[in-house]
C-alpha cells in the first residue's frame, strides 16, 4: 500500500526560494512549475530556475502563463512544447511534470501534454486523497477557503465519492484539521497527500506562519513516502498494474 506525500508551487514567483528553504529544512519534496513570462506576477529569471533546479524539481508551466482552452491547436502545441525545450535548456534535463495554469485544459491540450513528453500531470482539483490517471489532483492547497468554497468546487466538477469524504470530515475547512483527516484516510488505504500553492498568495495573504505550521505537521512521518511531482507516475502504474 503506498502512502505518498508531495508537494508543489505554481507561478515562479521569486518569494519561491523562501518555499524551498522550508520545504529543505523539514525534509520534505517539492516540485516547482514555473512559465518562462507571467504577465499577471513577478516571475524568476533562468538563472534562478536553474539555480533553484539543483535542489528541486522543476515542471512547466507554459511559456506565458496562458489559458490552454482558450488557444488553437498551434499556439497550444507552441506553450507546451515550448515550455518543454525551455526548461531542458535552462535546467539540463528533460522536464517530467507539467501544471495547465488556471487549472483550465481539455483533451486536446492534455494529449499534447503527453505528446510534448511530460510524464505527469497536475491539476487545480482539491480534496483527492487518491493517485489518480491521467491527471493528479492535488489534496490542499495553502489557502483557508472556505466550506462553501470546498463544497462548490466538488459539486460543480461533479466529484461525489470525493464530495462525501469531505462531508465526513464534518465539512471542516481548517487547514490542520484537513490535514489530519486526509492523513488518517491514506494511512488506512493508501494514497497521496498532495499540498501546492503560490508564494505569492502566501505572501498576500500572509501565511508564511501557517505554512511552517503545515511544513512541520507534514514532516518525518515514518509511513510515507515523500517524492516530488515527476514521480507520481511511477506510483500511479504499480497501481494501474495490481487493480
Ligand atoms: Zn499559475
Amino acid at each position: 500500500m503506498n502512502k505518498i506525500i508531495t508537494t508543489s508551487w505554481d507561478d515562479g514567483h521569486p518569494l519561491d526560494f523562501r518555499i524551498a528553504e522550508l520545504l529543505e529544512k523539514y525534509d520534505l519534496k517539492g516540485t516547482f512549475y514555473i512559465p518562462k513570462k507571467n504577465p499577471q506576477n513577478k516571475v524568476m529569471n533562468e538563472n534562478e530556475v536553474a539555480l533553484l533546479h539543483k535542489k528541486f524539481e522543476i515542471g512547466g508551466h507554459t511559456l506565458n502563463h496562458v489559458n490552454l482552452k482558450k488557444l488553437n491547436n498551434s499556439n497550444l502545441v507552441y506553450e507546451i512544447n515550448g515550455s518543454y525545450s525551455w526548461l531542458s535548456e535552462v535546467t539540463g534535463v528533460k522536464p517530467l511534470s507539467f501544471c495547465p495554469p488556471f487549472g483550465a485544459y481539455n483533451t486536446a491540450s492534455l494529449k499534447i501534454m503527453y505528446l510534448a513528453g511530460f510524464k505527469v500531470i497536475r491539476t487545480t482539483q482539491l480534496l483527492s486523497p487518491d493517485l489518480l490517471l491521467p491527471v493528479h489532483y492535488t489534496t490542499l492547497q495553502l489557502f483557508n477557503h472556505s466550506s462553501f468554497t470546498y463544497a462548490k468546487h466538488l459539486l460543480i466538477r461533479g466529484r461525489l465519492i470525493d464530495f462525501k469524504l469531505w462531508l465526513n470530515s464534518g465539512a471542516t475547512a481548517d487547514l490542520l484539521n484537513l490535514i489530519d483527516y486526509y492523513l488518517n484516510h491514506i494511512d488506512m488505504n493508501g494514497g497521496c497527500f498532495h499540498l501546492w500553492g503560490h508564494s505569492w498568495e502566501i505572501e498576500k495573504f500572509n501565511l508564511w506562519k501557517q505554512l511552517e505550521i503545515v511544513f512541520k505537521h507534514l514532516s518525518k512521518r515514518s509511513e510515507y513516502s515523500y517524492i516530488e511531482n515527476g514521480h507520481l507516475s511511477d506510483y500511479s502504474q504499480t497501481q494501474n498494474k495490481l487493480s
